[in-house]
């Protein structure tokens, strides 16, 4: 009875919980990026437990991964003790690791939430340096616990709570939703543009004796924003932001929860931009769709005491057979690049959906993690020609996509980007049903 637990789940957990509200189905069996309903329905699944499954759902090699390590009377929760399983995947992701952060790169198991991973990046930067404010941009998102919250730049999920730790916002160089209004890159006008403010800006600052930040404790920043609308970071920015924390001794901390493991067309995301961070925070797919979050670290910063960031539930062993069993097939089949090959067809397809509607303003993501931006094409333009967010219209187009099979999610400023984080096992042909899905829901949207 699919309503009966729609609607017992609804009366019995928190509102805080949206899930269950803003998809409406029950599912109950998945293969590969296809998910079964109780109602009988199939649905083509773009967001992939919020892109924590790259391999698609039930991969042969993970659910063999499981059920082997559960058969083998293996202990399934040892406190992070050292295990075969630990040791097989510590191996694996220290050989994929972004070049960079030394031979002698030090793993931290946290516990086992993105935020959890950010919360400790933050103690570990701030004790490394003994400072304590952290730089963190605008759009930024690291999660929900109170310093990863604090990070985090959306007011909609902060303003309730008191502010958390000591942090500055800075500029990102959004190229639709500029801070200076200026615009990047495509929709630069005229004079410098987003990305020269946004640095000259952030060197002021840190040179200002009255600006309060000249001795940061860290800089965190996302590769490619996610929940904060699939911006792109450019890479000459980054590698100018790499520039500016190492001459000022600033570790700076990248957040890969959402872009690692090949989503981006890389393994990790940093790597088109070629830096290689101090910190390196990552959760969602490394567990291969199993709870975990570990941060990756140069050794020079390992000053903290033994647990000095603890917590029970980290370093589980069947989201490290899981994991391991995930980095080894996407290495193997070069899944990073077929992300990057995918992702190009699918992002040319939301080109020519955004020729088509007005109400798309903008496309733009990398690899597997693309969002189009849904505006009132009748509000005024501002400087750079964005238009109005409309999280009506973004909100209608998530419902016509899963009356039609096709589940999205939304994202950004005013919730009016709708996401495409599909596993990076999708197939071309699922990507054009995708693609047609999409141009009908916003048809359909806009009638
Ligand atoms: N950082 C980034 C970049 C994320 O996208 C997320 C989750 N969407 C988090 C941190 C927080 O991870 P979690 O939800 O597992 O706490």
């Amino acid at each position: 009875d699919p309503v009966g637990i729609l609607e017992r789940q609804q009366a019995r957990e928190s509102a805080a919980r949206t899930y269950a509200r803003t998809l409406p189905i029950v599912p109950v069996r998945a293969q590969g990026s296809v998910i079964h309903g109780a109602d009988g329905r199939t649905y083509l699944d773009c967001l992939s437990g919020a892109g924590t499954l790259a391999l698609g759902h039930n991969h042969p090699d993970v659910v063999r991964a499981i059920t082997d390590t559960l058969a083998s009377g293996a202990p399934l929760h040892t406190l992070d003790l050292a295990t075969p399983e630990k040791d097989a995947f510590t191996e694996e992701l220290r050989g994929c690791l972004p070049s960079g952060l030394g031979d002698d790169v030090k793993l931290h198991f946290c516990g086992p939430s993105g935020a959890d991973a950010v919360e400790a990046a933050i103690k570990l930067a701030q004790t490394a340096t003994g400072n304590h404010t952290i730089l963190a941009f605008t759009g930024g998102y690291h999660g929900m616990t109170a310093g990863a919250l604090a990070v985090t730049g959306n007011v909609a999920v902060k303003s309730p709570l008191p502010p958390g730790g000591s942090v500055v916002r800075l500029p990102f160089p959004h190229p639709y939703r500029c801070p200076f209004g200026v615009g990047s890159g495509p929709t630069r006008t005229a004079g410098p543009d987003g990305v020269e403010l946004s640095l000259r800006y952030i060197e002021r600052l840190l040179d200002d004796p009255l600006g309060g930040v000249t001795s940061p404790a860290g800089l965190i920043v996302e590769a490619v924003q996610g929940e904060g609308g699939v911006v792109p970071a450019p890479d000459h920015w980054l590698r100018a932001i790499r520039e500016i924390t190492r001459r000022r001794g600033i570790p700076l901390i990248l957040d890969e929860v959402q872009t690692g493991v090949g989503r981006t067309g890389r393994l990790w995301a940093t790597q088109h931009s070629g830096i290689a961070p101090d910190i390196l925070v990552m959760s969602k797919a490394i567990g291969g769709g199993l709870p975990m979050a570990v941060i990756a670290y140069r050794a020079e910063l390992d000053g903290w005491a033994p647990g000095a960031h603890t917590g029970t539930f980290r370093g589980n062993q069947l989201a490290m057979v899981a994991g391991t069993a995930t980095l080894r097939r996407v290495r193997a089949d070069r899944l990073d690049e077929q992300a990057g090959r995918l992702g190009a067809r699918l992002l040319a397809g939301l080109v020519d959906i955004a020729r088509e509607y007005s109400q798309v303003g903008d496309v733009r993501g990398r690899g597997l993690m693309l969002g189009a931006e849904i505006v009132d094409p009748s509000g005024p333009a501002d400087t750079v020609g964005a238009r109005p967010a409309d999280p009506r219209l973004a909100a209608a187009v998530r419902s016509e996509c899963l009356r039609r099979g096709l589940i999205v999610e939304l994202g950004g400023r005013h919730s009016a980007v709708v996401r495409l984080l599909p596993p990076l096992t999708i197939t071309p042909d699922q990507v054009e049903r995708a693609l047609s899905i999409l141009a009908d829901a916003i048809g359909a949207a806009v009638r």
